[in-house]
């Protein structure tokens, strides 16, 4: 059997029509192809107004695509071609959008989203530093403190709020176009978790990671929320960097430990954000001692301070550190994480004290009044 190719994809989608208006290729709708190994995704941009009533044709070119020889998975996303609020260009409407790393400069979608306050992202150079940890327990401080909160969960390829929230199941639409949010311990969680079953390969790159997140953060029911706390995917690359530019961020965390610190990693989670205009807001380091549970001996184990002593470095604020302790691991990946598991714990009052400074700094624009300072010794 020989590969599918994208021309027969294309071919394939040339039969759905889109009422009288013409084929969906025809008409320049689908966005994002992407195909590996006989796995197909694509997005199909609609008009929002239209939303609802789009998901026959959605599932018709699913179907379309599904039948072909040689493919062994679909995934077809309706993704809202909207257009840009003045003076801003949209940058949507390709027929075959741009690759990673071409995002444009001053990105359609970086609009505010009704009825949320701050949007914040939790971001660390690279995977495996406790950042969806400190995600997690940061929008549950922040709960904690009074506040509404929901949590995005960004990272495409290894989602991990479902775990750590201790939500399964799907979300459910009222309209078929707008998703609810899934809901624990007071907040609001989505995360492509969620949406794709977890045998389902992610093969999406570039602009398909674009659309889903787009979908995520804007056609969920997210208001009211004071607060929108988004755990970024790991690392500093295009994706992250094309994220960065596409969410309107109100200042973002940066969660290291020690050893990368050391190695530079927060450095260049730091300069991304400030590449894109996005106050950092400081550095958390994790797993930053760890705390004997049978002695109470304290050992340093990675060295200590290197965080605080970068962030000053850097012209940016230290905003706390959390130890390498056994409970905060069990009860995140066990989905009650440490903030509400043991709210009256020392660690629950770190988060919630990290929660008020984040709180304090976009809450009342000082993130926007006082951006970090590059000092250079
Ligand atoms: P990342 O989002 O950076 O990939 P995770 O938050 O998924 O990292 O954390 C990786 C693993 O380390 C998880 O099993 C998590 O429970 C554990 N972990 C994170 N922070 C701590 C900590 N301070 N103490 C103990 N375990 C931690």
């Amino acid at each position: 059997m020989s590969a599918i190719t994208e021309e027969a994809i294309l071919a394939a989608l040339r039969t759905i029509r889109d009422g009288e208006r013409g084929d969906l290729v025809a008409l320049g709708m689908i966005s994002g192809l992407q195909l590996k190994d006989g796995h197909v995704a694509f997005a199909i941009e609609v008009d929002p107004a239209r939303g609802p009533a789009l998901e026959p044709l959605r599932r018709a070119a699913e179907k379309a695509v599904d039948a072909l020889p040689g493919v062994l998975s679909v995934t077809a996303v309706l993704t809202a071609h909207r257009a840009a609020a003045p003076p801003a260009r949209s940058s949507r409407g390709h027929s075959h959008a741009p690759g990673p790393g071409h995002a444009p400069a001053a990105p359609a979608g970086r609009g505010a989203i009704d009825g949320v306050g701050a949007i914040v992202a939790v971001a660390s150079g690279k995977g495996g530093v406790g950042k969806s940890t400190v995600a997690v327990n940061l929008a549950l401080g922040l709960a904690a403190n009074g506040l509404k909160v929901g949590i995005l969960d960004a990272d495409i390829y290894g989602p991990s709020m479902p775990r750590m929230t201790g939500i399964s199941g799907r979300p459910t639409s009222h309209d078929g176009r707008v998703l609810e949010p899934m809901q624990h311990h007071g907040l609001k969680v989505m995360s492509i978790g969620f949406l794709v079953a977890e045998d389902t390969p992610m093969i999406w790159r570039g602009p398909m990671v674009m659309s889903a997140l787009q979908q995520m953060l804007r056609d969920v029911n997210w208001a009211p929320l004071d607060i929108l706390v988004v755990d970024m995917p790991p690392g500093t690359g295009d994706a992250q960097l094309t994220m960065a530019q596409q969410v309107p961020l109100a200042g973002a965390v940066i969660v290291s430990t020690p050893q990368d610190i050391a190695l530079l990693d927060a450095r260049k989670g730091l300069n991304m954000f400030r590449k894109v205009d996005v106050p950092v807001l400081g550095i958390v380091e994790n797993m930053s001692f760890f705390c004997c549970p049978n002695c109470g001996h304290r050992s340093e184990i990675f060295g200590h301070g290197g965080a605080r002593r970068e962030a000053e470095r850097l012209g940016t604020e230290f905003l706390g550190e959390i130890p390498l302790d056994i409970a905060i691991r069990e009860t995140s990946d066990g989905g009650t994480p440490i903030t509400v598991a043991d709210p009256t714990g020392p660690h629950a009052a770190a988060f919630r004290a990290l929660a008020a400074r984040v709180w304090e700094m976009v809450g009342t624009g000082d993130a926007r009044r006082a951006p970090p300072r590059i000092v250079v010794r």
